[in-house]
């Protein structure tokens, strides 16, 4: 059986930055991995044939819908390999909440896959990767970047990187990436003046307080008008001692960026004692 967690990430920054003829929009981001929350993708290589996902959280589709098996198909006929795979995925990353949690598990699935049979080497795996979604290439090296394109050319930060104490909210109700891209559309784009050169310098001074004055998303505008309820959280996080707050991906999860790892964890107790029906967590960036 072979095993791989799928660790997740938020975007420090994201800032969408036009539309290309074919309807993908053109973005500037900067991806953060986290070590927590993550799904755990296990696979039997060796089942009945065919290609089988057995999951825990019963809102997700086991069939081709779901991302672990769309990447499954894909590798299978890239390879040449008639599959009879059998994958348990145990989710723990919030689903539809900007964190990435569904094109994690489509690498992961592509990774266990590639290091067993080693039949299409990095630059197909990139390939494939891209064809289930934008994020996925990211999630093969999970490894802070910023990206531009559709999200899908990287270049990993150098220099020493510092630990972010961050806790996340998700307020539990799904966002669809292409609703709020529509919405971002209608508003006529733009919002955060933050800028990716700027807080990669921050993010290399380490000084938390420059980083978090460098955050930025372009959707805060509109999901923040939309559902007035992420702008209590934001206020909660702040009153809870954040340096700042921001949506990661099209939302609804925000993250908090605290003084350090005890403000967070107090944070995040704090919160999740309070308001039991968001998910509130203490992440883990394994800076
Ligand atoms: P991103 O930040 O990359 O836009 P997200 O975190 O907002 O992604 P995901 O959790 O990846 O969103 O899920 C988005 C959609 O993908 C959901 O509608 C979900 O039903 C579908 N999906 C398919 N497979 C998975 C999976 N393995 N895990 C989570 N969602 C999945």
């Amino acid at each position: 059986m072979e095993e791989l967690f799928c660790r997740c990430k938020i975007n420090l920054l994201l800032r969408v930055t036009g539309r290309r003829a074919d309807g993908y929009h053109t973005l500037e981001t900067l991806f953060w991995p986290l070590e927590s929350p993550s799904d755990r993708l296990s696979a039997d290589l060796g089942a009945t044939p065919g290609i089988v996902i057995d999951c825990g959280a019963p809102a997700l589709p086991t069939d081709r819908r779901n991302l672990v098996c769309r990447a499954a198909e894909l590798y299978a006929a890239a390879a040449g390999i008639s599959p009879a795979w059998r994958f348990r995925l145990e989710k723990h990353v919030p689903v539809a909440a900007g964190l990435g949690g569904g094109s994690a598990d489509a690498a992961a699935a592509l990774q266990l896959l590639e290091s067993r049979y080693g039949a299409l080497g990095r630059d197909k795996l990139r390939e494939l990767a891209v064809r289930i979604g934008a994020d996925v290439p990211f999630f093969l090296d999970p490894r802070p970047a910023a990206a531009r394109g559709i999200g899908d050319e990287l270049e990993f930060l150098s220099g020493r990187l510092p630990h972010l104490p961050l806790v996340l909210v998700d307020p539990g109700f799904p966002v669809r990436t292409g609703w709020a891209f529509g919405k971002l559309d209608e508003a006529g784009q733009g919002g955060t003046s933050a800028a990716l050169p700027e807080l990669a310098a921050a993010l290399e001074s380490g000084d938390l307080e420059r980083i978090a004055r460098n955050l930025g998303n372009d959707f805060a505008g509109v999901l923040m008008r939309k559902f007035p309820l992420l702008s209590l959280i934001r206020a909660e996080l702040m009153a809870a001692g954040a340096l700042a707050v921001e949506l990661t991906g099209s939302g609804p999860a925000l993250f908090a960026l605290f003084p350090d790892d005890a403000a967070a964890r107090r944070a995040a107790a704090e919160l999740a004692g309070k308001q039991p029906r968001w998910t509130t967590i203490a992440a883990e960036d394994g800076m």
